[in-house]
């Protein structure tokens, strides 16, 4: 079968001939229906080789949503032909984040060698892919593959980001979304949907603003040295209640913690490599600073609710398998409008 692979470190995507992968007891073989391209993968493809946590060649892709094709020995509470997704942070199932549904934050996930598929597991971006459990299957029922894919990722980590901060979000407030981009145009749909805030939306080109004010942002203006002082002026000079940072840049973080409101939030999601000091007199006061990873198996089912009732509406661009590598070429260059979604 076909396969999406990053084969070396410092190399690029590559599209492959590899074995149909058989499972074994307990997991489940889907035939792939859909897979996004998310930034992360970028990230991952920027370490050194020291760094990478686990074996390559990867088939990459950690959003996969397929076709249950096969289910190896034992395997209960799926049925062959369902249309699944696949929820990513896989976790030991044993321990007490497991069994609150908190996957992402497994106690024993390092110690015991288990990666998300895509992210040390073989991922979705092939014809074929095993998950390691039916537990990490959601049921996708009348929701289209192609459009629900990204919601394993671009939009469970803003769902679970933003849940963080509700009691933040009330009539009057207002939240702060940096990077328009696959999450972030998901996040600023989920935050009109799930609260009252006024969205402010940042990123770097006029498109990506259109794309934030046509998916629901009151207002979008370009991040840069003036935007903090922009957002003070909206806001009356208070500053934003919640700042999500789908950048996580070094430019990012400093105008994220420029923009927090007293008593505020600033979440990190973004992965480049951007920090944030805290002590007195650093960011206003009693503003909390968060980075969360992904989010929780409950989550994800609340988020997939949330399309059923149209509340989010993910802005996909679609490409065949053997295109794959030209997504992330577009995705790396910031060329892609919403999410890159690959059909194998
Ligand atoms: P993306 O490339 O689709 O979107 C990034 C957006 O940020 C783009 O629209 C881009 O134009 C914009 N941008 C770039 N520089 C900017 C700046 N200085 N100011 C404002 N906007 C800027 O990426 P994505 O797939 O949405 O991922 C976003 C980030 O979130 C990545 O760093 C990714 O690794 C990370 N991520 C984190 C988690 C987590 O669990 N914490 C999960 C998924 C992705
Ligand atoms: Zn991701």
């Amino acid at each position: 079968m076909k396969a999406v692979q990053y084969r070396e470190a410092g190399g690029s995507p590559e599209v492959v001939e590899i074995p149909k992968p058989v499972p074994g007891p307990g997991e489940v073989l889907l035939k792939v229906t859909a897979a996004g391209v998310c930034h992360s993968d970028i990230a991952v493809m920027s370490w050194p080789a020291d760094q990478i946590p686990f074996p390559l060649p990867l088939t990459l892709g950690h959003e996969g949503a397929g076709i249950v094709a096969e289910l190896g020995a034992g395997v209960t509470g799926v049925e062959a032909g369902e249309s699944v997704a696949v929820y990513g942070p896989w976790g030991c199932g044993r321990c007490t984040k497991c069994a609150a549904g908190k996957e992402n934050y497994c106690l024993n996930a390092a110690t015991e060698g288990i990666h998300p598929p895509g992210l040390g597991a073989p991922g979705a971006m092939a014809e074929y892919m095993v998950v390691d459990s039916a537990r990490h299957l959601v049921p996708l029922k009348d929701l289209d593959p192609v459009r629900t894919v990204p919601l394993t990722d671009a939009g469970l980590t803003p769902y679970h980001a933003i849940k963080l901060s509700l009691p933040k979000l009330v009539p009057g407030s207002t939240a702060v979304v940096i990077g328009t981009g696959g999450l972030g145009h998901v996040g600023v749909q989920l935050l009109r949907a799930m609260t009252a805030a006024r969205v402010i939306a940042l990123d770097v080109t006029e498109e990506k603003l259109e794309l934030a004010k046509r998916v629901g942002a009151q207002e979008a203006i370009l991040s840069d040295e003036n935007a903090p002082a922009k957002v003070r002026e909206l806001t009356g000079g208070v500053g934003a209640e919640v700042v999500l940072d789908f950048v996580g840049a070094p430019p990012t973080t400093k105008i994220a913690g420029q923009c927090a409101a007293v008593e505020g939030d600033v979440t990190i999601v973004g992965l480049g490599g951007g920090t944030l000091g805290v002590g007195f007199g650093a960011l206003p006061y009693e503003v909390s600073v968060t980075s969360p990873y992904w989010g929780s198996r409950d989550e994800m089912i609340e988020v997939f609710d949330l399309a059923r009732d149209g509340a989010v509406d993910v802005h996909v661009e679609t490409f065949s398998i053997d295109d794959a590598p030209a997504a992330y070429e577009k995705l790396h260059k910031g060329e892609i409008m919403g999410r890159a979604v690959i059909l194998p």
